[in-house]
């Protein structure tokens, strides 16, 4: 195994020149060490130094925003519309979260009984593992979600950088580091490593001075690491954020049918294909089917190209079409485009061809998607039924909240969408982005909005507290 790790540029097909160290145990054990004394020490318990430090991070990213966008871009392939809107919601992010440690701790929270009174208190949980995506760069990364949540709580955190990008990582830490020094905390607040392989993040997550892990990646990656915290001598709470199929239902009484197929398939192709919100089946009632695949098929081909990642999420994603397409009996509309070589466009399938090749019915990380035609509710419903939870499920129709699917819909998503797209996750406070296992392992719990923050805090009661 190499000591360095490179990123690559897929807009040019060319190893971007820096190349970045990978850390050792002993750089992680200085981390862990340090992390541990800066709980102990409380350096983020009280509020003011917590949103002190939240603002510096937030003063830092606005300054060193060309600097993120340059290696952001180098590194993903993601052009500056879609680094413009990360950017947006990753401060508006830490804004939210900023609020809500605020609102947490001036809540007057009292139980007065006749013989005392309850008060309730919440703590940090400890120093929290982060592990990103890829595909975020900084929403679910080093500057992201998770990271941001849990300073908020009040908790030191170790990231472990994508390797990816590991750049973008670096710098992200820097500005971290940055806000830490010039606010003069202590050191262990923020730790941060990289590896290219699983070692070093394993080691992290079992390591008991870890109290919590944030997760946002594959459902392979998210199942390993959850399983390690919940096998260690003491499990801690492990919030594996994963993919998911993200079921699209035409309903029979749909009159836009040209509209929404459209708008579906910028949000299947866009920045290629690569968000866990992507919708990958979509099924379709076979009276509007031969007029939903001409302008399927017209709009994949329209559809502007775009790079992938990497050329390894490119390699395992032509794999995967390459696999379906060995065991399918259906119809496959699929074109290579010229500028790089990305392979995209729509399977269609009869019910009875999807329920019996499971592979269809797994996340396909890239532009592309199925399309199920059916007949009637009941055969619809028997092709739902080996779908497992979802991150979203989307119903299109007229007055869709009345169908029978509505309530389907609610019990197996995290957020469902009516005569939408489900790509594009605001960050408001009523938004909830998780979903039943598989999509996440505990959906009682929000990745985005201000809620989040709830996963990284435990609760004390005190009884006859005269503070509060
Ligand atoms: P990934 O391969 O699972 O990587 C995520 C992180 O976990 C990386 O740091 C990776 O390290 C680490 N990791 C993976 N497997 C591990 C293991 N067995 N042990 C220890 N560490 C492990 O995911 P990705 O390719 O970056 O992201 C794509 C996936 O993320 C898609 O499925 C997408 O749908 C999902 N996603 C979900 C959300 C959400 O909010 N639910 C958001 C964005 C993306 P290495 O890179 O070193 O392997």
């Amino acid at each position: 195994m190499s000591s360095f790790i490179e990123t690559y540029n897929c807009r040019l097909g060319s190893v971007n020149p820096n190349k970045y160290l990978i850390s050792s145990r002993e750089d992680l054990s200085r981390c862990l060490v340090s992390a541990e004394l800066a709980h102990h020490n409380e350096a983020l318990l009280d509020i003011a130094t917590r949103v002190e430090f939240l603002s510096e991070i937030h003063a830092q990213i606005i300054y060193h925003k060309e600097a993120l966008f340059e290696v952001y871009s180098t590194e993903s392939s993601l052009g500056r519309l879609r680094f413009n809107a990360e950017f947006d919601r990753t401060l508006k992010q830490l804004n939210a979260y900023r609020d809500a440690a605020i609102a947490l701790s001036i809540q007057k929270n009292k139980s007065i009984l006749p013989d005392r009174t309850i008060s309730k208190k919440p703590m940090p949980l400890g120093p929290i593992a982060v592990f990103g995506a890829s595909n975020f760069p900084l929403a679910y990364a080093t500057l992201g979600g998770d990271v941001m949540g849990a300073f908020a709580a009040g908790c030191p955190v170790i990231v472990k950088g994508h390797p990816l990008h590991a750049g973008t990582s670096l710098l992200s830490a820097k500005l971290i580091y940055n806000a830490r020094e010039k606010l003069n905390l202590h050191p262990g607040v923020f730790g941060h490593v990289l590896d290219d392989g699983f070692d070093i993040g394993q080691t992290l997550v079992q390591d008991p001075r870890i109290k919590g892990c944030g997760f946002t990646g594959s459902f392979s990656g998210g199942m390993a690491l959850y399983r390690l915290t919940q096998n260690r001598k003491d499990p801690i709470p492990c919030f594996a954020e994963m993919g998911s199929i993200n079921p699209v239902i035409i309903l029979p009484n749909e009159q836009g049918l040209s509209i929404h197929l459209n708008s579906l398939v910028q949000s299947i192709t866009t920045d290629a294909g690569q968000f866990c919100t992507k919708p990958g089946v979509l099924f379709c009632p076979n009276s509007m089917l031969p007029e939903a695949l001409k302008i399927l098929d017209y709009a994949f081909k329209k559809a502007a190209p775009h790079p992938m990642l990497h050329p390894s999420v490119q390699e395992r994603y032509h794999c995967k079409l390459e696999e379906i397409t060995r065991n399918f009996d259906g119809k496959s509309y699929l074109s290579t485009e010229k500028e790089f070589g990305i392979t995209r466009g729509f399977f269609q399938v009869s019910i009875e061809q999807f329920l019996k090749n499971p592979s269809l019915q797994q996340e396909l990380f890239g532009p592309t998607a199925v399309i199920v035609a059916y007949d009637t509710s009941d055969e619809l419903l028997r092709g739902l039924a080996p779908l497992k939870g979802q991150l979203t499920i989307t119903l299109i129709g007229e007055n869709p909240e009345t169908s029978v699917f509505f309530k389907w819909a609610c019990t197996h998503a995290g957020r469902v969408i009516l005569n939408g797209v489900p790509t594009g996750v605001s960050v408001v406070a009523n938004m909830h982005h998780g979903g039943p296992f598989p999509a996440s392992t505990d959906d009682r719990f929000s990745a985005v909005g201000e809620a989040s923050i709830q996963r990284f805090i435990r609760y004390v009661s005190v009884q006859n507290s005269v503070s509060t």
